[in-house]
């Protein structure tokens, strides 16, 4: 029988990198990538002419997309602003909305931000060694809180849940956090629809 790589256990995840010794690269988002998640368009646009560096990157083990299975991975958000807004994930809602999903804070400090469709939010500080638990119904945004490190968070959620990105790209999180002289702060969206 051949084994696939998520099933020759253990998969070693490296403690500085969080990453997995068989994973592989499944996303990554760049300023150029995320048009209009940001409250402040005109200096993510201005950040896309200059730079355009990776906010963030997933990797993954490339499990099967069944109800059996159960996807996992690394979920990585480098440091930084566009604004007062930290960088973030643009963030989804699964595809089969009522599926849950685990995060565990390997490295870094930050927050998942979270919402369902009947307008309950959720937020969660992230530190090191903390899991959230993410509900099912609940979309989901991992925001990087630190100035100087990388925030590197372990997923695992039903592997056929699939992800809605389309409904945060249309209307936005209620909320946003937004960085007021050092401290997070969470304040209404006003581009939310
Ligand atoms: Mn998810």
């Amino acid at each position: 029988m051949k084994y696939q790589s998520y099933i020759e256990t253990p998969i070693k995840f490296d403690k500085k990198t969080g990453l997995g010794n068989c994973q592989t690269l499944a996303l990554e988002r760049r300023y150029s990538d995320m048009k209009s998640m940001y409250l402040d368009e005109e200096t993510r646009k201005k950040k896309e002419e200059q730079e355009n560096i990776v906010v963030y990157r997933f990797y993954d083990l490339g499990v099967p997309q069944k109800d059996s299975e159960l996807s996992f991975g690394t979920s990585i958000v480098y440091p930084g602003k566009v604004g007062k807004e930290y960088h973030m994930t643009n963030g989804h809602f699964h595809t089969i909305l009522n599926t849950a999903e685990i995060y565990y804070c390997q490295a870094g400090y930050g927050m998942m931000m979270m919402e369902n469709p009947e307008g309950e939010v959720l937020y969660k500080e992230m530190r090191p060694g903390e899991v959230i638990y993410v509900p099912g119904r609940f979309a989901h945004r991992s925001i990087n809180l630190s100035s100087t490190e990388t925030l590197i968070t372990f997923f695992t959620f039903r592997s056929d849940a699939g992800h809605d990105y389309g409904t945060i790209r249309e209307k936005g999180f209620r909320k946003i956090v937004v960085d007021n002289n050092g401290n997070w702060e969470i304040k209404d969206n006003p581009r939310w629809k």
